[in-house]
């Protein structure tokens, strides 16, 4: 273990605010791995919509300033703590959560949030593991408890988490309705997952949703925008239907006699509430998914660190999701 402090470029937030307060350092110390952490040369690391309302400093957990942002890494081990016997230098992986940041060249994490990358996938797919697929799968199974022959609904289908919704619900037997606003998010739904699709910027796309089940109603739906949508999502449950709140930025008037005679429920859903053994079930089954081979990340736009300000006006305010945003270092 080398005990000498490493100076790194890295995105750096020294105060809350607009996407500008990213600014890329050159110069950023890297302290060395602790007993049960490691090195990480990143290759890739996940851009994800929370890291936008974190760094604008509205959510309500913030970091202390200054902080690197950034979660889902993929790279290589490149130094380990001297407790470390489960990863050796060079093997390939990817993090639930660093230390240090991801939006930077190395980072440090701890060990129990590094997972062996499978060869089959590559560095940016790696990094559009950790908040996508493990928020699908709380949503979908510890949530919705959804099973095999139930229909779902994923009300946004075309980015980071709604891809992995749609190939996991798929997998498990699902008949998968998923929306998008464009043509090439419709056409990533369908190539990830999904059954059918709808337009969810056409007027009347609930009627066609409600006319697909047969008029009998969704049984889950995945929520990615429910301040636009939980109304209208109550509408389209059937008898027991259950909606998961994966997606809120800010608050909606519904009408709760809805749930009555359908005695339907809404269920929110924290990633960051999931409890260690939760993580550790995700994770087999992810890796599961991984060797079966429906767990696919689809990578989006591609960034690099000096762009991270346009990136998180581009994951907020653009014209349409294509897949899972990454930056490639
Ligand atoms: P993303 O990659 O930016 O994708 C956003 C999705 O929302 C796209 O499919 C987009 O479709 C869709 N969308 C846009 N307008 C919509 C509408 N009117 N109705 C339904 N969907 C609409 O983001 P993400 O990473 O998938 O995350 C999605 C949401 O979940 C974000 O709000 C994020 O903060 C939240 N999230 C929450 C948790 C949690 O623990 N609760 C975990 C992860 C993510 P088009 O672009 O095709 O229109």
């Amino acid at each position: 273990m080398t005990s000498v402090m490493r100076l790194i470029r890295a995105v750096r937030v020294i105060e809350f605010g607009g996407p500008d307060v990213l600014k890329l350092h050159t110069d950023v110390p890297l302290p060395p791995p602790e007993a049960n952490q490691v090195l990480i040369k990143v290759h890739a690391c996940g851009i994800n919509p929370v890291e936008t309302y974190i760094r604008a400093g509205v959510y309500a957990r913030k970091p202390t300033l200054p902080y690197t942002p950034g979660t889902d890494v993929s790279g290589v081990i490149e130094d380990l703590g001297k407790d470390v016997t489960s990863f050796k230098k060079g093997d390939r992986v990817f993090t639930t959560s660093t230390v240090t940041g991801g939006y930077a060249e190395y980072t440090v994490a701890s060990v129990d949030t590094v997972y062996p990358l499978p060869d089959q996938l590559s560095f940016k797919q790696g990094a559009a593991i950790s908040i996508p697929y493990f928020t699908a799968y709380r949503a979908l199974i510890h949530k919705a408890s959804a099973k095999a022959g139930e229909i779902i609904l994923v009300h946004g289908a075309s980015g980071g988490v709604g891809i992995a919704a749609c190939q996991l619900a798929r997998a498990h037997g699902l008949r998968v309705f998923g929306t998008a606003g464009t043509p090439e998010g419709l056409n990533l739904a369908l190539a990830n997952g999904a059954h059918k699709v709808f337009n969810h910027r056409e007027k009347d796309y609930i009627d066609k949703i409600q006319e697909a089940t047969g008029g009998d109603g969704v049984n889950v739906i995945l929520e990615m925008l429910s301040n636009i949508n939980l109304g209208k999502d109550l509408q389209l449950l059937s008898t027991g239907g259950r909606v998961i709140i994966i997606g809120c930025r800010g608050p909606i008037e519904i009408n709760p006699r809805d749930t009555m005679a359908k005695e339907s429920s809404i269920t929110g859903v924290s990633l960051f509430s999931a409890t260690k053994e939760d993580w550790r079930e995700s994770a087999a089954a992810l890796f599961a998914g991984m060797e079966a081979g429906w767990l696919k990340p689809r990578i989006g736009p591609e960034y690099p660190l000096e762009k991270a300000p346009q990136a998180h006006v581009d994951i907020i305010k653009g014209a349409g999701a294509t897949g899972k945003m990454v930056f490639v270092i």
